[in-house]
């Protein structure tokens, strides 16, 4: 599981996360709901290790991931923007983690020069795990292209493709769905609903839409102003919320 303890994250003298705690089971899927500005991307990128936290401790399976690099905690994370590297290849792209999770920190850096314009990433024993994760997400056929010559929805699978090959305890989701068109968002969202079922991991899934936190989730985090003010079932959270707060923001009738 992932157990998230009084999580405090201050940026200058604002306090963005004020004491946050979750805990996810093991293959639970928890949509993280709330308005614009409360805290959710930053809570996503402090489980990812990509942002330090103020106070508070992050354990996955029971173990502390703090001092571990993003590179070392057994998660993936997918962004709303994809964060491709337009000059690597689909099957590039997908390989970085991998590559990143081979090496030792002192030969990260270096890395990161090598994957400048014109690197290449050697196809040597990383390519079955490429091509499992890209059939998986029906990209097979686009491993040779560029981010650039890529729809929106593809580019996005390339995203969940590179999140997959981690083959990670949880994936953390912020919003990838949102720069669809309504027809693809509903597919890929049918997708990643299957995603989560065929590989029993733990999902932590952003998003600003009612209907994907209602249908994709076992529970629903309502998050406001730097607080978890309740997380339940969507048909709790609907039905019995807390607060005030809560109801008008799910729309519950009152
Ligand atoms: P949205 O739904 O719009 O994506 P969010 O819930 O993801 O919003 P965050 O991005 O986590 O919100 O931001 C929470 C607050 O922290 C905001 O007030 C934001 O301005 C602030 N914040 C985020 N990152 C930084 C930073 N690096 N430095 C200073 N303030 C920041
Ligand atoms: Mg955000």
């Amino acid at each position: 599981g992932l157990n998230i303890e009084n999580l405090t994250k201050r940026f200058d003298d604002v306090e963005v996360l004020k004491g946050v705690s979750l805990d996810v089971a093991d293959g639970e899927f928890v949509s993280l709901v709330g308005p614009s500005g409360c805290g959710k991307s930053t809570l996503l990128r402090i489980i990812a290790g990509l942002e330090e936290q103020t106070s508070g401790d992050i354990k996955i399976a029971d173990r502390s991931v703090a001092g571990l690099r993003a590179a070392d905690r057994n998660l993936s994370m997918v962004f709303q923007s994809y964060a491709l590297y337009p000059h690597l290849s689909v099957a590039e792209n997908i390989a970085v983690p991998l590559r990143m999770r081979r090496l030792t920190a002192t030969q990260r850096l270096p890395l990161v020069g090598r994957l400048m314009p014109g690197a290449r990433i050697q196809a040597d024993t990383i390519s079955q795990d490429i091509l499992t994760a890209a059939e998986r997400l029906e990209i097979a056929h686009l491993l040779d292209r560029k981010p650039g010559q890529l729809s929106g929805g593809q580019r996005q699978r390339v995203a969940l493709g590179r999140a997959l090959v981690r083959d990670p305890a949880a994936f953390l989701l912020d919003e990838p769905l949102s720069n669809l068109d309504a027809k693809l968002r509903v597919q890929t969202r049918v997708e990643i609903a299957q995603l989560h079922r065929s590989l029993n991991a733990t999902f932590i899934y952003v998003t600003h839409d009612q209907v994907e936190a209602m249908t994709m989730s076992d529970r629903i985090a309502v998050m406001m102003g730097g607080r978890i003010l309740q997380c339940d079932t969507p048909e709790a959270v609907y039905d019995d919320p807390d607060t005030i707060e809560v109801a008008e923001f799910i729309g519950s009738p009152k």
